[in-house]
């Protein structure tokens, strides 16, 4: 039998209540089960399409389906990078980072204070729909904040990706209405330093 060749959602690495109280198990299960279930849809969705179009030697509308195919991509490995990089306060999650994490950190921004305030104002400032994201550059070897739009937008190739938070809507409303900030205060309480670290020793 021929191989798949799809996307598969991952299973979240704790259950759908480890986040609280500052992520509620119903917010979890739309946000994973649900909104990140779609991407992964809408990304097989298109890959099945195309197959059939060479299947059927038949023409497709190549922008519009490129653009939506980078877009559920985009979703799809964002949230999956962004449920490892979280993790139950006071256990994995929260605190101040350590190792080379931090070193780079504090080289680059003067401060771990001053980070979290420019990564915070990165979160708060997206535009709409999108994600701030702590990257890392091989070629200078600096970290990079990036500000995504959408799922794919503002995106630097190649750019390691060490740290997510996603400020869509979906991300924070059943918890926190519209108050975003305090969605971005609360995610200081449940980051998982230790796989950040990790994503940055493994460049
Ligand atoms: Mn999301």
């Amino acid at each position: 039998m021929e191989t798949q060749k799809l996307y598969v959602l991952p299973n979240l690495p704790y259950d759908h209540a480890a986040l609280k109280p500052h992520l509620s198990e119903e917010l979890l299960k739309l946000h994973h089960d649900k909104h990140h279930a779609a991407y992964v849809t809408g990304a097989n969705a298109i890959l099945q399409k195309m197959d059939k179009a060479r299947t059927d030697n038949a023409d497709f509308d190549v922008k519009a389906t490129f653009k939506e195919l980078s877009f559920h991509i985009g979703g799809h490995i964002l949230h999956s990078l962004f449920w490892r990089n979280l993790a139950a306060a006071g256990r994995d999650g929260g605190g101040k980072p350590s190792g080379r994490i931090e070193n780079v950190l504090t080289e680059e921004y003067g401060s771990f204070d001053r980070f979290k305030k420019l990564f915070s104002q990165t979160a708060a400032s997206v535009e709409g729909s999108g994600w701030a994201a702590l990257t890392f550059c091989k070629g200078t070897q600096r970290p990079i904040i990036m500000q995504v739009e959408k799922h794919n937008i503002n995106v630097y190739p190649q750019f390691r990706i060490l740290m997510v938070l996603d400020v869509w809507e979906h991300a924070y409303y059943p918890d926190y209405k519209n108050d975003r900030g305090k969605f971005v205060e609360a995610f200081w309480n449940i980051v998982n330093w230790a796989e950040v670290n990790n994503r940055l020793e493994k460049l």
